[in-house]
Protein backbone atom coordinates (compact mmCIF):
# COMPACT_ATOMS: atom_id res chain seq x y z
CA UNK A 1 0.00 0.00 0.00
CA UNK A 2 1.37 3.53 -0.71
CA UNK A 3 0.59 5.89 1.96
CA UNK A 4 -0.76 9.09 -0.48
CA UNK A 5 -3.60 6.30 -0.98
CA UNK A 6 -4.62 5.42 2.35
CA UNK A 7 -6.91 7.33 4.86
CA UNK A 8 -4.12 8.03 7.06
CA UNK A 9 -6.37 9.56 10.36
CA UNK A 10 -3.08 9.81 12.73
CA UNK A 11 -3.93 12.48 15.57
CA UNK A 12 -1.13 13.98 17.83
CA UNK A 13 -3.41 14.16 20.64
CA UNK A 14 -5.77 11.69 22.02
CA UNK A 15 -9.17 13.18 23.06
CA UNK A 16 -8.84 13.63 26.49
CA UNK A 17 -11.47 10.88 27.68
CA UNK A 18 -9.73 8.35 26.48
CA UNK A 19 -8.12 6.89 29.60
CA UNK A 20 -6.82 3.68 28.32
CA UNK A 21 -3.41 3.44 26.51
CA UNK A 22 -4.55 1.41 24.43
CA UNK A 23 -8.32 3.83 23.72
CA UNK A 24 -5.45 6.53 23.21
CA UNK A 25 -3.31 4.90 20.95
CA UNK A 26 -6.16 2.94 18.84
CA UNK A 27 -8.02 6.29 18.05
CA UNK A 28 -4.16 8.43 17.84
CA UNK A 29 -2.72 5.92 14.86
CA UNK A 30 -6.04 6.15 13.24
CA UNK A 31 -7.57 2.36 13.72
CA UNK A 32 -11.09 3.24 14.75
CA UNK A 33 -13.74 5.93 15.56
CA UNK A 34 -16.28 5.99 17.73
CA UNK A 35 -19.50 6.87 15.99
CA UNK A 36 -21.63 6.61 19.29
CA UNK A 37 -21.12 5.11 22.50
CA UNK A 38 -19.08 2.20 22.47
CA UNK A 39 -19.95 1.82 19.18
CA UNK A 40 -16.89 2.28 16.82
CA UNK A 41 -16.19 2.48 13.35
CA UNK A 42 -12.88 0.31 11.75
CA UNK A 43 -10.87 2.59 9.68
CA UNK A 44 -9.01 0.48 7.08
CA UNK A 45 -5.53 0.32 9.53
CA UNK A 46 -7.90 -0.72 12.15
CA UNK A 47 -9.85 -3.74 9.79
CA UNK A 48 -6.45 -4.94 8.94
CA UNK A 49 -5.55 -5.91 12.43
CA UNK A 50 -8.79 -6.99 12.42
CA UNK A 51 -8.85 -9.02 9.72
CA UNK A 52 -5.26 -10.74 10.59
CA UNK A 53 -6.73 -11.83 14.12
CA UNK A 54 -9.56 -13.05 12.23
CA UNK A 55 -7.50 -15.86 10.01
CA UNK A 56 -5.88 -16.80 13.05
CA UNK A 57 -8.84 -17.69 14.72
CA UNK A 58 -10.26 -19.38 11.58
CA UNK A 59 -7.35 -21.26 11.18
CA UNK A 60 -7.52 -22.37 14.55
CA UNK A 61 -11.02 -23.05 14.85
CA UNK A 62 -11.16 -25.20 11.70
CA UNK A 63 -7.66 -27.47 12.86
CA UNK A 64 -10.12 -28.04 16.01
CA UNK A 65 -13.19 -29.49 14.00
CA UNK A 66 -15.44 -26.53 13.83
CA UNK A 67 -16.74 -25.12 10.49
CA UNK A 68 -17.91 -22.00 10.48
CA UNK A 69 -21.43 -20.38 10.02
CA UNK A 70 -23.17 -17.19 10.22
CA UNK A 71 -26.86 -16.51 11.88
CA UNK A 72 -28.61 -13.11 12.17
CA UNK A 73 -27.92 -10.62 14.31
CA UNK A 74 -31.42 -9.46 14.06
CA UNK A 75 -33.48 -12.61 16.43
CA UNK A 76 -37.37 -12.96 17.15
CA UNK A 77 -38.23 -12.62 20.86
CA UNK A 78 -40.00 -15.56 21.06
CA UNK A 79 -36.80 -17.76 21.38
CA UNK A 80 -35.50 -15.97 23.50
CA UNK A 81 -38.84 -16.12 25.60
CA UNK A 82 -38.64 -19.72 25.39
CA UNK A 83 -34.92 -19.81 26.64
CA UNK A 84 -35.94 -17.94 29.52
CA UNK A 85 -33.82 -15.36 28.73
CA UNK A 86 -36.13 -12.26 27.55
CA UNK A 87 -36.07 -11.14 30.80
CA UNK A 88 -33.28 -13.12 32.29
CA UNK A 89 -31.20 -11.37 30.16
CA UNK A 90 -32.24 -8.11 31.77
CA UNK A 91 -31.29 -4.95 30.32
CA UNK A 92 -28.08 -5.27 28.08
CA UNK A 93 -30.64 -6.98 25.33
CA UNK A 94 -31.91 -5.03 23.20
CA UNK A 95 -35.26 -5.27 22.54
CA UNK A 96 -36.86 -3.75 19.73
CA UNK A 97 -40.59 -4.14 17.38
CA UNK A 98 -41.00 -4.55 14.15
CA UNK A 99 -43.61 -2.82 12.14
CA UNK A 100 -46.11 -5.62 13.03
CA UNK A 101 -45.41 -5.14 16.43
CA UNK A 102 -43.69 -8.58 16.74
CA UNK A 103 -40.99 -8.51 19.20
CA UNK A 104 -37.14 -9.00 17.88
CA UNK A 105 -34.19 -8.72 19.58
CA UNK A 106 -30.44 -7.80 18.62
CA UNK A 107 -28.46 -10.75 19.54
CA UNK A 108 -25.96 -10.51 22.03
CA UNK A 109 -24.79 -14.28 22.03
CA UNK A 110 -26.16 -16.80 19.71
CA UNK A 111 -27.29 -19.88 22.03
CA UNK A 112 -31.07 -19.65 21.47
CA UNK A 113 -30.91 -19.07 17.40
CA UNK A 114 -27.85 -22.37 17.07
CA UNK A 115 -29.71 -24.55 19.81
CA UNK A 116 -33.11 -24.23 17.24
CA UNK A 117 -30.89 -24.56 14.61
CA UNK A 118 -29.36 -27.92 15.58
CA UNK A 119 -32.94 -28.95 16.95
CA UNK A 120 -34.23 -28.58 13.09
CA UNK A 121 -31.02 -30.21 11.43
CA UNK A 122 -30.20 -33.19 13.72
CA UNK A 123 -31.89 -36.15 14.49
CA UNK A 124 -29.95 -38.68 14.75
CA UNK A 125 -26.77 -39.59 16.93
CA UNK A 126 -25.20 -40.44 13.51
CA UNK A 127 -24.89 -36.55 12.61
CA UNK A 128 -23.22 -36.14 16.11
CA UNK A 129 -20.83 -34.01 17.42
CA UNK A 130 -21.77 -31.10 15.54
CA UNK A 131 -19.49 -27.92 15.88
CA UNK A 132 -20.09 -24.83 14.63
CA UNK A 133 -18.86 -21.51 14.94
CA UNK A 134 -18.71 -18.01 13.71
CA UNK A 135 -17.63 -14.30 14.02
CA UNK A 136 -20.82 -12.04 14.53
CA UNK A 137 -21.46 -8.73 15.62
CA UNK A 138 -23.20 -8.81 19.03
CA UNK A 139 -25.08 -6.12 20.88
CA UNK A 140 -25.20 -5.44 24.42
CA UNK A 141 -26.37 -2.74 26.36
CA UNK A 142 -23.81 -2.51 28.72
CA UNK A 143 -24.51 0.06 31.65
CA UNK A 144 -20.83 1.13 31.03
CA UNK A 145 -19.44 1.12 27.97
CA UNK A 146 -15.64 2.37 28.23
CA UNK A 147 -12.19 2.14 26.96
CA UNK A 148 -12.67 2.00 23.16
CA UNK A 149 -13.18 -1.42 21.80
CA UNK A 150 -12.75 -3.26 25.77
CA UNK A 151 -16.04 -3.04 26.46
CA UNK A 152 -18.56 -1.91 23.77
CA UNK A 153 -22.17 -1.95 23.20
CA UNK A 154 -21.89 -3.52 19.44
CA UNK A 155 -18.82 -5.77 19.08
CA UNK A 156 -17.40 -8.51 17.40
CA UNK A 157 -17.14 -12.05 18.85
CA UNK A 158 -16.28 -15.23 17.73
CA UNK A 159 -18.90 -18.11 19.59
CA UNK A 160 -18.70 -21.63 18.24
CA UNK A 161 -21.29 -24.09 19.75
CA UNK A 162 -20.95 -28.15 20.00
CA UNK A 163 -23.41 -30.67 20.42
CA UNK A 164 -22.78 -34.11 21.74
CA UNK A 165 -24.57 -37.15 22.39
CA UNK A 166 -23.01 -37.26 25.72
CA UNK A 167 -20.53 -35.92 28.45
CA UNK A 168 -17.45 -37.54 27.61
CA UNK A 169 -18.29 -35.81 23.71
CA UNK A 170 -18.60 -32.64 24.99
CA UNK A 171 -15.18 -32.91 27.88
CA UNK A 172 -12.97 -33.52 23.72
CA UNK A 173 -15.07 -30.89 22.45
CA UNK A 174 -14.41 -28.16 25.61
CA UNK A 175 -10.28 -29.35 25.64
CA UNK A 176 -10.31 -29.16 22.15
CA UNK A 177 -11.37 -25.06 22.61
CA UNK A 178 -9.07 -24.92 25.25
CA UNK A 179 -6.20 -26.01 23.37
CA UNK A 180 -7.04 -24.04 20.06
CA UNK A 181 -7.72 -20.39 21.99
CA UNK A 182 -3.65 -21.03 23.99
CA UNK A 183 -2.78 -21.42 20.23
CA UNK A 184 -4.33 -18.50 18.75
CA UNK A 185 -3.73 -16.41 22.35
CA UNK A 186 0.16 -17.55 21.38
CA UNK A 187 -0.07 -16.30 18.14
CA UNK A 188 -1.14 -13.08 19.20
CA UNK A 189 1.39 -12.25 21.08
CA UNK A 190 -0.48 -11.86 23.99
CA UNK A 191 0.34 -12.51 27.58
CA UNK A 192 -2.47 -14.52 29.40
CA UNK A 193 -3.91 -16.80 31.74
CA UNK A 194 -6.72 -19.56 31.64
CA UNK A 195 -8.48 -19.24 35.24
CA UNK A 196 -11.64 -21.14 36.57
CA UNK A 197 -14.39 -18.98 36.50
CA UNK A 198 -18.03 -19.47 38.40
CA UNK A 199 -20.85 -20.53 36.11
CA UNK A 200 -22.71 -16.96 36.59
CA UNK A 201 -25.71 -16.60 34.70
CA UNK A 202 -25.03 -17.76 31.10
CA UNK A 203 -26.31 -21.19 33.54
CA UNK A 204 -25.41 -24.77 32.42
CA UNK A 205 -23.49 -27.04 34.60
CA UNK A 206 -20.98 -27.03 34.88
CA UNK A 207 -16.36 -26.56 34.13
CA UNK A 208 -15.83 -22.88 32.91
CA UNK A 209 -12.48 -21.64 32.06
CA UNK A 210 -11.97 -17.69 31.54
CA UNK A 211 -8.78 -16.54 28.95
CA UNK A 212 -7.50 -13.49 30.61
CA UNK A 213 -5.17 -11.15 29.31
CA UNK A 214 -2.74 -9.34 31.69
CA UNK A 215 -3.28 -5.73 31.79
CA UNK A 216 -3.60 -3.73 35.05
CA UNK A 217 -6.40 -1.70 32.78
CA UNK A 218 -8.58 -5.05 32.99
CA UNK A 219 -11.67 -4.95 34.88
CA UNK A 220 -10.70 -8.72 36.84
CA UNK A 221 -8.53 -9.89 39.20
CA UNK A 222 -6.72 -12.74 38.59
CA UNK A 223 -5.42 -15.12 41.15
CA UNK A 224 -2.17 -16.95 40.13
CA UNK A 225 -0.42 -19.52 42.18
CA UNK A 226 3.64 -18.95 41.36
CA UNK A 227 4.57 -22.38 42.53
CA UNK A 228 1.55 -24.73 40.87
CA UNK A 229 -0.33 -24.18 37.99
CA UNK A 230 -3.69 -23.06 39.78
CA UNK A 231 -5.45 -20.61 38.27
CA UNK A 232 -8.80 -18.55 39.32
CA UNK A 233 -10.60 -15.46 38.50
CA UNK A 234 -11.18 -13.62 42.22
CA UNK A 235 -14.89 -14.74 42.66
CA UNK A 236 -13.96 -18.03 42.15
CA UNK A 237 -10.55 -17.85 43.91
CA UNK A 238 -10.64 -20.89 46.78
CA UNK A 239 -7.58 -20.29 49.24
CA UNK A 240 -6.24 -22.36 52.37
CA UNK A 241 -8.01 -21.96 55.46
CA UNK A 242 -6.13 -21.58 58.15
CA UNK A 243 -7.37 -23.11 61.31
CA UNK A 244 -10.06 -20.39 62.92
CA UNK A 245 -8.46 -18.98 66.32
CA UNK A 246 -10.89 -17.23 69.07
CA UNK A 247 -11.60 -13.97 68.38
CA UNK A 248 -11.20 -13.29 64.58
CA UNK A 249 -14.84 -12.61 64.99
CA UNK A 250 -16.42 -15.32 62.72
CA UNK A 251 -16.28 -18.61 64.34
CA UNK A 252 -19.52 -20.68 63.91
CA UNK A 253 -20.15 -21.36 67.51
CA UNK A 254 -20.65 -17.30 68.20
CA UNK A 255 -23.38 -15.98 65.74
CA UNK A 256 -23.20 -12.22 65.82
CA UNK A 257 -26.82 -11.54 66.05
CA UNK A 258 -28.56 -8.10 64.59
CA UNK A 259 -32.60 -7.42 65.11
CA UNK A 260 -34.11 -5.05 62.39
CA UNK A 261 -36.88 -4.68 63.26
CA UNK A 262 -39.45 -2.67 61.85
CA UNK A 263 -38.33 -3.43 58.36
CA UNK A 264 -41.39 -2.98 56.32
CA UNK A 265 -40.57 -3.50 52.55
CA UNK A 266 -38.81 -5.15 50.08
CA UNK A 267 -36.82 -2.04 49.40
CA UNK A 268 -35.61 -1.90 53.05
CA UNK A 269 -34.98 -5.61 53.38
CA UNK A 270 -32.97 -5.12 50.18
CA UNK A 271 -30.86 -2.30 51.93
CA UNK A 272 -30.52 -3.89 54.91
CA UNK A 273 -29.36 -7.22 53.33
CA UNK A 274 -27.33 -5.46 50.60
CA UNK A 275 -25.08 -4.05 53.45
CA UNK A 276 -24.85 -7.32 55.40
CA UNK A 277 -24.40 -9.78 52.81
CA UNK A 278 -21.32 -7.47 51.44
CA UNK A 279 -19.38 -10.23 52.68
CA UNK A 280 -21.55 -12.61 52.20
CA UNK A 281 -22.23 -14.92 49.31
CA UNK A 282 -25.22 -15.81 49.90
CA UNK A 283 -28.29 -15.15 53.11
CA UNK A 284 -30.85 -17.64 53.74
CA UNK A 285 -34.03 -16.24 55.02
CA UNK A 286 -36.40 -18.15 57.45
CA UNK A 287 -39.76 -18.24 58.97
CA UNK A 288 -40.50 -17.94 62.59
CA UNK A 289 -40.44 -21.41 62.90
CA UNK A 290 -37.62 -22.35 61.03
CA UNK A 291 -38.33 -23.00 58.01
CA UNK A 292 -36.37 -21.52 55.22
CA UNK A 293 -38.32 -19.61 52.39
CA UNK A 294 -35.45 -17.91 50.28
CA UNK A 295 -32.10 -17.63 49.68
CA UNK A 296 -30.39 -14.42 48.65
CA UNK A 297 -27.33 -14.54 46.36
CA UNK A 298 -25.14 -11.89 44.72
CA UNK A 299 -25.17 -11.20 41.61
CA UNK A 300 -26.08 -8.43 39.28
CA UNK A 301 -28.60 -5.62 40.76
CA UNK A 302 -29.23 -4.34 36.89
CA UNK A 303 -30.98 -7.21 35.77
CA UNK A 304 -33.58 -7.50 38.91
CA UNK A 305 -34.45 -4.49 38.82
CA UNK A 306 -35.46 -4.81 35.06
CA UNK A 307 -37.17 -8.04 35.80
CA UNK A 308 -38.81 -6.31 38.54
CA UNK A 309 -40.08 -3.24 36.33
CA UNK A 310 -41.11 -5.65 33.45
CA UNK A 311 -41.93 -8.64 34.56
CA UNK A 312 -44.16 -7.46 37.51
CA UNK A 313 -44.20 -3.87 36.74
CA UNK A 314 -43.50 -2.33 39.83
CA UNK A 315 -40.26 -1.02 41.33
CA UNK A 316 -40.73 -1.82 44.66
CA UNK A 317 -42.59 -4.86 46.36
CA UNK A 318 -44.77 -4.56 49.45
CA UNK A 319 -43.53 -7.74 51.92
CA UNK A 320 -47.29 -8.61 52.09
CA UNK A 321 -46.98 -9.35 48.28
CA UNK A 322 -44.74 -12.04 48.27
CA UNK A 323 -47.14 -14.62 47.65
CA UNK A 324 -48.21 -12.49 44.54
CA UNK A 325 -44.84 -12.47 43.21
CA UNK A 326 -44.46 -16.36 43.81
CA UNK A 327 -47.74 -16.62 41.66
CA UNK A 328 -47.12 -14.26 39.31
CA UNK A 329 -43.15 -15.73 38.24
CA UNK A 330 -42.71 -18.34 40.00
CA UNK A 331 -39.66 -18.70 42.33
CA UNK A 332 -36.75 -17.85 41.16
CA UNK A 333 -37.20 -14.26 41.02
CA UNK A 334 -35.26 -11.35 42.49
CA UNK A 335 -35.81 -7.92 43.45
CA UNK A 336 -33.08 -5.09 43.47
CA UNK A 337 -30.46 -4.98 46.34
CA UNK A 338 -28.41 -1.89 46.75
CA UNK A 339 -24.84 -1.46 45.80
CA UNK A 340 -24.83 -3.69 42.47
CA UNK A 341 -26.11 -6.64 44.49
CA UNK A 342 -28.24 -8.86 42.23
CA UNK A 343 -30.98 -10.90 44.92
CA UNK A 344 -32.89 -13.05 43.65
CA UNK A 345 -35.48 -14.68 46.40
CA UNK A 346 -36.45 -18.19 45.94
CA UNK A 347 -39.74 -18.91 47.77
CA UNK A 348 -39.86 -22.27 48.79
CA UNK A 349 -37.50 -23.81 50.06
CA UNK A 350 -36.63 -26.54 47.41
CA UNK A 351 -35.62 -23.87 45.10
CA UNK A 352 -33.37 -22.42 48.10
CA UNK A 353 -32.11 -25.19 48.80
CA UNK A 354 -30.90 -26.04 45.07
CA UNK A 355 -30.03 -22.63 44.93
CA UNK A 356 -27.66 -22.81 47.83
CA UNK A 357 -26.22 -25.87 46.29
CA UNK A 358 -25.86 -23.83 42.79
CA UNK A 359 -23.58 -21.32 44.62
CA UNK A 360 -21.11 -23.08 46.86
CA UNK A 361 -18.55 -22.09 45.22
CA UNK A 362 -15.25 -22.08 47.57
CA UNK A 363 -14.33 -23.09 50.87
CA UNK A 364 -14.25 -19.70 51.74
CA UNK A 365 -17.84 -18.87 50.94
CA UNK A 366 -20.04 -18.62 54.15
CA UNK A 367 -24.00 -18.19 55.24
CA UNK A 368 -25.19 -15.36 56.45
CA UNK A 369 -29.09 -16.40 58.28
CA UNK A 370 -32.00 -13.90 59.03
CA UNK A 371 -34.82 -15.24 60.94
CA UNK A 372 -38.34 -13.95 59.89
CA UNK A 373 -39.77 -13.16 63.63
CA UNK A 374 -43.04 -11.30 62.56
CA UNK A 375 -44.44 -12.56 59.55
CA UNK A 376 -44.16 -9.37 57.01
CA UNK A 377 -42.49 -7.24 59.29
CA UNK A 378 -39.65 -8.01 61.66
CA UNK A 379 -36.07 -9.96 61.23
CA UNK A 380 -33.45 -10.68 62.91
CA UNK A 381 -30.16 -11.64 61.21
CA UNK A 382 -27.27 -13.94 61.99
CA UNK A 383 -23.81 -13.86 61.08
CA UNK A 384 -22.58 -17.56 61.37
CA UNK A 385 -19.76 -17.15 59.37
CA UNK A 386 -17.72 -14.31 57.27
CA UNK A 387 -17.26 -14.65 53.02
CA UNK A 388 -14.31 -13.13 51.28
CA UNK A 389 -12.20 -13.28 48.56
CA UNK A 390 -9.10 -14.69 48.29
CA UNK A 391 -6.85 -10.92 49.07
CA UNK A 392 -3.02 -10.29 49.98
CA UNK A 393 -0.92 -13.30 52.13
CA UNK A 394 -3.58 -16.01 51.41
CA UNK A 395 -1.75 -18.94 50.38
CA UNK A 396 -2.76 -21.51 47.87
CA UNK A 397 -5.09 -24.36 49.01
CA UNK A 398 -3.28 -26.84 46.65
CA UNK A 399 0.52 -26.01 47.47
CA UNK A 400 0.56 -23.82 50.26
CA UNK A 401 2.33 -20.81 48.55
CA UNK A 402 1.48 -17.74 48.79
CA UNK A 403 -1.06 -16.46 45.94
CA UNK A 404 -0.56 -13.64 43.17
CA UNK A 405 -2.79 -10.99 42.20
CA UNK A 406 -2.87 -9.50 38.76
CA UNK A 407 -5.40 -7.49 36.54
CA UNK A 408 -6.67 -9.47 33.46
CA UNK A 409 -8.69 -8.58 30.72
CA UNK A 410 -11.28 -11.21 29.55
CA UNK A 411 -10.58 -11.99 26.38
CA UNK A 412 -12.07 -15.51 26.02
CA UNK A 413 -14.62 -17.74 27.79
CA UNK A 414 -15.25 -21.41 27.17
CA UNK A 415 -18.29 -23.13 29.17
CA UNK A 416 -19.62 -26.79 29.48
CA UNK A 417 -23.32 -26.09 29.03
CA UNK A 418 -24.86 -29.59 29.57
CA UNK A 419 -28.70 -29.40 28.29
CA UNK A 420 -29.86 -26.36 29.66
CA UNK A 421 -30.75 -24.99 25.99
CA UNK A 422 -31.41 -28.19 24.39
CA UNK A 423 -33.98 -28.45 27.01
CA UNK A 424 -35.19 -25.42 26.58
CA UNK A 425 -35.51 -25.21 22.66
CA UNK A 426 -36.38 -28.81 22.14
CA UNK A 427 -32.85 -29.95 20.86
CA UNK A 428 -33.08 -33.69 21.00
CA UNK A 429 -31.92 -37.21 18.69
CA UNK A 430 -32.79 -40.60 18.31
CA UNK A 431 -29.68 -42.42 20.00
CA UNK A 432 -28.00 -45.83 19.41
CA UNK A 433 -30.73 -48.00 21.31
CA UNK A 434 -33.64 -45.66 19.33
CA UNK A 435 -34.27 -43.43 22.32
CA UNK A 436 -34.95 -39.99 22.24
CA UNK A 437 -31.99 -37.88 24.37
CA UNK A 438 -30.97 -34.06 24.85
CA UNK A 439 -27.99 -33.13 22.62
CA UNK A 440 -25.07 -32.15 25.63
CA UNK A 441 -23.60 -28.96 24.23
CA UNK A 442 -21.17 -26.40 25.08
CA UNK A 443 -20.19 -22.77 24.20
CA UNK A 444 -16.77 -20.88 23.39
CA UNK A 445 -16.47 -17.58 22.67
CA UNK A 446 -13.82 -15.15 21.88
CA UNK A 447 -13.92 -11.28 22.08
CA UNK A 448 -12.72 -10.43 18.76
CA UNK A 449 -12.64 -6.42 18.72
CA UNK A 450 -11.74 -6.43 22.65
CA UNK A 451 -8.89 -8.69 22.00
CA UNK A 452 -7.26 -6.19 19.51
CA UNK A 453 -7.67 -3.46 22.61
CA UNK A 454 -6.19 -6.17 25.01
CA UNK A 455 -3.66 -6.66 22.14
CA UNK A 456 -2.65 -2.72 21.97
CA UNK A 457 -2.82 -2.52 25.73
CA UNK A 458 0.23 -4.77 26.06
CA UNK A 459 2.20 -3.94 23.23
CA UNK A 460 1.63 -0.13 23.24
CA UNK A 461 4.29 2.38 24.47
CA UNK A 462 4.19 6.31 24.62
CA UNK A 463 4.51 6.89 20.76
CA UNK A 464 2.82 4.26 19.45
CA UNK A 465 1.55 0.39 19.01
CA UNK A 466 4.46 -2.35 18.62
CA UNK A 467 2.48 -4.77 16.87
CA UNK A 468 3.12 -8.31 17.19
CA UNK A 469 4.08 -9.59 13.32
CA UNK A 470 0.66 -11.74 13.32
CA UNK A 471 -1.69 -8.68 13.76
CA UNK A 472 0.57 -6.13 12.64
CA UNK A 473 -1.81 -3.83 9.51
CA UNK A 474 1.56 -4.01 7.92
CA UNK A 475 4.37 -5.99 8.33
CA UNK A 476 6.99 -3.22 7.10
CA UNK A 477 6.97 0.41 6.77
CA UNK A 478 9.50 1.48 4.03
CA UNK A 479 10.03 5.17 4.80
CA UNK A 480 12.61 7.16 1.80
CA UNK A 481 13.11 10.14 3.71
CA UNK A 482 12.74 12.72 1.56
CA UNK A 483 10.67 12.73 -1.37
CA UNK A 484 12.33 14.93 -3.64
CA UNK A 485 15.95 12.48 -3.71
CA UNK A 486 15.44 11.26 -6.46
CA UNK A 487 17.77 7.90 -5.41
CA UNK A 488 15.50 7.48 -2.23
CA UNK A 489 12.43 7.43 -3.76
CA UNK A 490 14.03 5.04 -6.16
CA UNK A 491 15.49 2.64 -3.69
CA UNK A 492 12.57 2.80 -1.57
CA UNK A 493 9.95 2.28 -4.73
CA UNK A 494 11.98 -1.18 -5.45
CA UNK A 495 11.54 -2.06 -2.10
CA UNK A 496 8.53 -2.05 -1.69
CA UNK A 497 7.76 -3.54 -4.90
CA UNK A 498 9.63 -6.32 -4.41
CA UNK A 499 8.40 -6.89 -1.03
CA UNK A 500 4.63 -6.56 -2.07
CA UNK A 501 5.31 -8.96 -4.87
CA UNK A 502 6.85 -11.89 -2.17
CA UNK A 503 3.04 -11.17 -0.60
CA UNK A 504 4.39 -9.03 1.99
CA UNK A 505 1.98 -6.42 3.46
CA UNK A 506 4.14 -3.45 3.11
CA UNK A 507 3.61 0.35 3.67
CA UNK A 508 5.77 3.13 1.61
CA UNK A 509 5.63 6.51 2.52
CA UNK A 510 5.37 7.92 -0.36
CA UNK A 511 4.27 11.33 1.13
CA UNK A 512 6.14 14.45 0.42
CA UNK A 513 6.20 15.25 4.06
CA UNK A 514 8.95 16.28 7.19
CA UNK A 515 11.01 13.70 8.20
CA UNK A 516 9.50 14.37 12.12
CA UNK A 517 6.17 13.87 10.36
CA UNK A 518 7.13 10.76 8.64
CA UNK A 519 8.41 9.12 11.98
CA UNK A 520 5.52 9.85 14.50
CA UNK A 521 3.24 8.44 11.86
CA UNK A 522 5.44 5.45 11.52
CA UNK A 523 4.99 5.18 15.35
CA UNK A 524 1.56 5.62 15.21
CA UNK A 525 0.70 3.12 12.55
CA UNK A 526 2.78 0.10 14.21
CA UNK A 527 4.74 -1.66 11.82
CA UNK A 528 7.00 -3.92 13.70
CA UNK A 529 9.57 -4.10 10.79
CA UNK A 530 11.24 -0.78 9.37
CA UNK A 531 13.19 0.31 6.33
CA UNK A 532 14.55 3.89 6.62
CA UNK A 533 15.55 5.05 2.86
CA UNK A 534 18.07 7.58 3.63
CA UNK A 535 21.26 9.82 2.68
CA UNK A 536 22.99 6.23 2.36
CA UNK A 537 20.51 5.36 -0.27
CA UNK A 538 22.84 6.09 -3.29
CA UNK A 539 25.32 3.24 -1.88
CA UNK A 540 22.47 1.06 -1.92
CA UNK A 541 22.00 1.11 2.24
CA UNK A 542 19.32 1.26 4.33
CA UNK A 543 18.37 1.54 7.69
CA UNK A 544 17.03 -1.47 9.73
CA UNK A 545 15.04 -1.97 12.42
CA UNK A 546 13.05 -4.47 13.79
CA UNK A 547 11.34 -2.57 16.55
CA UNK A 548 10.03 -5.61 18.47
CA UNK A 549 13.66 -5.83 19.70
CA UNK A 550 14.01 -2.40 20.93
CA UNK A 551 15.68 1.34 19.37
CA UNK A 552 18.63 -0.45 17.59
CA UNK A 553 19.41 0.67 13.70
CA UNK A 554 21.10 -0.75 11.46
CA UNK A 555 22.30 0.16 8.25
CA UNK A 556 22.43 -2.75 5.64
CA UNK A 557 22.42 -3.20 1.79
CA UNK A 558 18.63 -2.90 0.46
CA UNK A 559 18.83 -7.01 -0.98
CA UNK A 560 19.81 -7.60 2.63
CA UNK A 561 16.83 -6.32 4.31
CA UNK A 562 14.30 -7.56 1.36
CA UNK A 563 15.78 -10.78 2.59
CA UNK A 564 16.11 -10.16 6.34
CA UNK A 565 11.48 -9.68 5.72
P1 LIG B 1 -17.62 -9.32 30.69
O1 LIG B 1 -17.47 -10.12 31.96
O2 LIG B 1 -16.39 -8.59 30.32
O3 LIG B 1 -18.85 -8.47 30.68
P2 LIG B 1 -18.97 -11.52 29.56
O4 LIG B 1 -18.57 -12.59 30.52
O5 LIG B 1 -20.27 -10.86 29.75
O6 LIG B 1 -17.81 -10.39 29.52
P3 LIG B 1 -19.30 -13.53 27.51
O7 LIG B 1 -20.76 -13.62 27.52
O8 LIG B 1 -18.48 -14.58 28.17
O9 LIG B 1 -18.86 -12.07 28.06
O10 LIG B 1 -18.88 -13.32 25.98
C1 LIG B 1 -17.73 -13.93 25.36
C2 LIG B 1 -16.61 -12.92 25.14
O11 LIG B 1 -17.07 -11.74 24.48
C3 LIG B 1 -16.02 -12.40 26.43
O12 LIG B 1 -15.09 -13.32 26.96
C4 LIG B 1 -15.36 -11.10 25.98
O13 LIG B 1 -14.08 -11.35 25.45
C5 LIG B 1 -16.27 -10.63 24.87
N1 LIG B 1 -17.14 -9.53 25.32
C6 LIG B 1 -18.18 -9.59 26.19
N2 LIG B 1 -18.76 -8.40 26.34
C7 LIG B 1 -18.08 -7.54 25.56
C8 LIG B 1 -18.21 -6.15 25.28
N3 LIG B 1 -19.16 -5.42 25.84
N4 LIG B 1 -17.33 -5.58 24.42
C9 LIG B 1 -16.37 -6.32 23.84
N5 LIG B 1 -16.20 -7.63 24.06
C10 LIG B 1 -17.03 -8.25 24.90
MG1 LIG C 1 -20.82 -8.97 30.39
MG1 LIG D 1 -17.38 -12.19 32.35
MG1 LIG E 1 -17.75 -14.48 30.14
Amino acid sequence: MRQRQMLLSTLREAPAEAEAASHRLLLRGGYVRQTAAGIYSFLPLGFRVLRKLERIIREEMQAAGFDELLMPAMQPSELWEQSGRHTEYGPELIRLQDRHQRGVVLGPTHEEVVTSLAAAEVSSYRQLPLRLYQIQTKFRDERRPRHGLLRGREFLMKDAYSFDTDWQGLDENYQAVVRAYHRIFERCGLRFRAVEAEAGAIGGEGETLEFMALADIGEDTVVTCPSCDYAANLEKAVFLQEERGSGDGDSVSEPEEVHTPGIKTIGELSAFLGERTETCLKTMIYTADGQPIAVVVRGDHEVNEFKLKNELGADRLELADLETVERVTGAPHGFAGPKGLHIPIYLDSAAAAAAVKGSTAGANRKDYHVRHLVPGRDFQAERIGDYRNAQTGDRCSRCGEELVFSRGIEVGHVFKLGTKYSKALGATFTNKDGQEDWMIMGCYGIGVSRLISAAAEQHGGESGIVWPLSLAPFQVHVIPVSAKDAAQTELGTALYEKLRSSGIDVLLDDRDERPGVKFKDADLIGAPLRIVVGKAAAEGLVEWQNRRDGDEKELIAAEEAALRV
